[in-house]
């Protein structure tokens, strides 16, 4: 019965904060087992305040709907909770890319009213989840949904996200790997240095993958640490990406160009 018994220790060695909700690991519905294939994002449409309120919705279910409805909870904090190693009402009738059963999908319900902005912390979080979940899947990130792209028309969930934008971002948490072959080494954006923000071509709450990729090297190989890996840049991120131009030769600038992108990349 209980199937997916992995599914904490992969969110924390994402290094994310865990909740294991009491039970999880034996809850679930019995009219399929899981095989995971797929990974389906949700938001919850619950209360406007609280970490996790629809928690315990999410254990229960509602009317019509007998719980667990899904497999892990995210709260507005960034933290993961667990709620059921079974397989979960979540995903419903529709399809994606050749799955159609709740049994072939991992479902996230994200903390969200449906309409209010998503905070930096839990849209890393987010992303980090994701990716965390393909990697231990061994599945392409293609394989990763919203909720509306499963059943369009029927569900809006999760409201905002762009989701090419949001599998790019998962792409690149996964280091630009995914099961599929590596594609060519991409072109990475300058990142430039503002007054405490950053300018890049595309972003989300000041969220980008690419500031978080380069404070992730900045960390193993700056001199001066670029602060939390985050994915928001800010004043630590600056001297820190100096520091690290000083210490090889490069233009010192800030701006984390394509010469400063090949350096932290070859830097080990
Ligand atoms: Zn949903």
């Amino acid at each position: 019965m209980p199937e997916l018994l992995w599914l904490a220790d992969v969110a924390r060695n994402a290094g994310l904060t865990v909740d294991e909700v009491d039970g999880w690991k034996t809850r679930g519905r019995d009219y399929c087992s899981m095989k995971p294939k797929g990974v389906v994002c949700h938001h919850t449409a619950g209360p406007k305040t609280g970490d996790m309120p629809s928690l315990p919705l999410l254990v229960q279910g509602r009317k019509n709907l007998p719980g667990p409805l899904s497999q892990y909870g995210l709260g507005r904090s960034g933290k993961v909770y667990v709620v059921a190693a079974g397989t979960s009402n979540h995903a419903g009738a529709g399809g994606w890319k050749g799955l159609d059963s709740n049994c072939d999908v991992v479902g996230i319900e994200a903390e969200n009213t449906g309409n209010e902005p998503w905070p930096k912390k839990q849209l890393v979080a987010y992303v980090t989840l994701v990716a965390a979940i393909c990697d231990h899947l061994k599945i392409d990130t293609a394989m990763v949904a919203a909720h509306r792209e499963w059943a369009p028309g029927r569900k809006p969930d999760p409201h905002s996200i762009d989701m090419d934008q949001f599998r790019q971002w998962v792409d690149d948490a996964r280091g630009g790997g995914s099961a599929a072959p590596k594609p060519p080494r991409q072109k990475k954006p300058d990142i430039k240095f503002h007054i405490g923000r950053v300018t890049v071509a595309q972003s989300m709450n000041d969220f980008h993958p690419d500031v978080r990729r380069a404070q992730g090297l900045l960390s193993a190989y700056s001199p001066v640490s670029p602060g939390s890996v985050d994915g928001v840049a800010g004043p630590k991120f600056d001297r820190s990406v100096r520091e690290f131009q000083t210490l090889k030769g490069l233009a010192v600038n800030g701006v984390v160009g394509e010469e400063t992108w090949r350096a932290l990349e070859g830097a080990d």
